[in-house]
């Protein structure tokens, strides 16, 4: 017998597991109110596809009012412009020689992809490697900026103005704009301190971009924020664009820092497939299904408490008041840290009201390079 794949109008009870299912009428909620939040304030959303890794979410957003979409990884945006979403800034550093000849081979088909830099060694080896290649056309260049996450970025000030001064002397890379991701405070719990801390980011952003701009260079792009800050980064005159994308689904560790604006829409169906005593049972979802470098994953349904049980397995345990949990039972688990949760998964099966409606490959799954 042929097993059938799932398709379009099967209920979720039909499929195996462990699945990713999306309840779509939540996602459009958190859809909904990111754009009627910020877009009114006249910034450009970048969404962050890192998270979803899907084209097809990416474009859903640009039908929502996204102007383009951002990506990790180079191999994210390979991925991502084959399947036609080709509007894509690449939010992280391009270094050594394999990557850079990659650039160069993605840039000489789809122009429209946008690169940061923090080093002059970085921005002469992508210019000389577009210079050797023939392509005419310069790469549009935003010069990565540390606000204090300390991961990368060049330090604001004249490290910055140097930076800007090496890749206006490239002939192959256009300086456009300034990025400058506060990380480091997405997760920060208490609305106030959060929004204090990403105004200090941001005045070291706009400070920059004002400094770099007084030197003669052309900065029209000031690009920043995630879902933890976004609200306050669109407040802040100079900043251009914002680059949200754990806000589609959310995540516990996300929805602990900054409560519940957006609701988890994202849930990882698992069978019970072992009893292991009164109060503790057994489900197919283990580490391989859902993270755990954020805190354990939580069950959808309140009183029940996950635990790993290995790569494959986990459990789920009770108190009295709880209905008991049988062997065939399915639950849906609320991932503790969505993006690396997705990237373990081939298919987003998305639903309403438990009929599948449609379903999305993760393009750019295990794509890390
Ligand atoms: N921008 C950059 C550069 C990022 O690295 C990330 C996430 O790590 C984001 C934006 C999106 O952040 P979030 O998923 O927290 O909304
Ligand atoms: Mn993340």
């Amino acid at each position: 017998m042929v097993v059938k794949a799932p398709k379009v109008g099967d209920h979720i009870s039909t499929l195996d597991t462990p699945s990713m299912i999306v309840d779509l009428d939540v996602m459009e909620a958190n859809i909904a109110k990111l754009f009627k939040q910020l877009l009114p304030t006249g910034i450009n959303i970048r969404p962050h596809s890192k998270t979803t890794k899907s084209a097809i979410l990416a474009q859903k957003l640009v039908d929502a009012g996204a102007k383009g979409g951002c990506v990790a990884k180079l191999s994210e945006a390979e991925v991502m412009c084959e399947k036609g979403f080709t509007d894509l800034l690449i939010t992280c550093e391009i270094i050594g020689a394999p990557k850079v000849q990659r650039l160069v081979e993605l840039f000489r088909k789809y122009k429209s992809i946008r690169i940061v830099v923090d080093s002059e060694v970085g921005a002469r080896a992508i210019d000389d490697a577009l210079g050797k290649s023939g392509i005419e056309e310069s790469i549009t260049t935003l010069i990565d900026l540390d606000v204090g996450l300390h991961r990368t970025g060049v330090q604001p000030g004249e490290p910055a103005l140097e930076l800007a001064n090496v890749v206006q002397s490239c002939k192959h890379l256009n300086l456009i704009g300034v990025q400058g991701y506060e990380g480091h405070l997405q997760h920060l719990h208490g609305h106030e301190e959060r929004k204090q801390e990403c105004l200090k980011s941001m005045a070291i952003l706009t400070q920059t971009a004002e400094a770099l701009r007084k030197a003669g260079h052309n900065i029209e792009v000031v690009t920043t924020g995630g879902t933890g800050t976004a609200e306050f980064c669109v407040t802040v005159p100079g900043v251009t664009e914002v680059q949200p994308g754990s806000f589609l689904f959310m995540d516990t560790d996300y929805r602990n820092a900054v409560g519940s604006f957006y609701q988890h829409s994202l849930f990882i169906l698992s069978t019970i497939l072992s009893k292991q005593g009164p109060k503790i049972i057994t489900i197919d979802a283990g580490l391989k299904s859902l993270t755990t470098d954020s805190g354990f994953a939580e069950c959808k349904t309140l009183g029940y408490t996950y635990g790993v049980l290995g790569d494959e397995h986990g459990s789920l345990s009770w108190e009295d008041d709880a209905l008991e949990l049988k062997i065939g039972d399915r639950v849906e688990m609320v991932p503790s840290h969505i993006d690396p949760t997705i990237n373990l998964h081939d298919f987003y099966y998305a639903h309403r009201k438990g009929v599948i409606e449609e379903i999305w490959p993760v393009d750019a799954r295990g794509k890390v390079q």
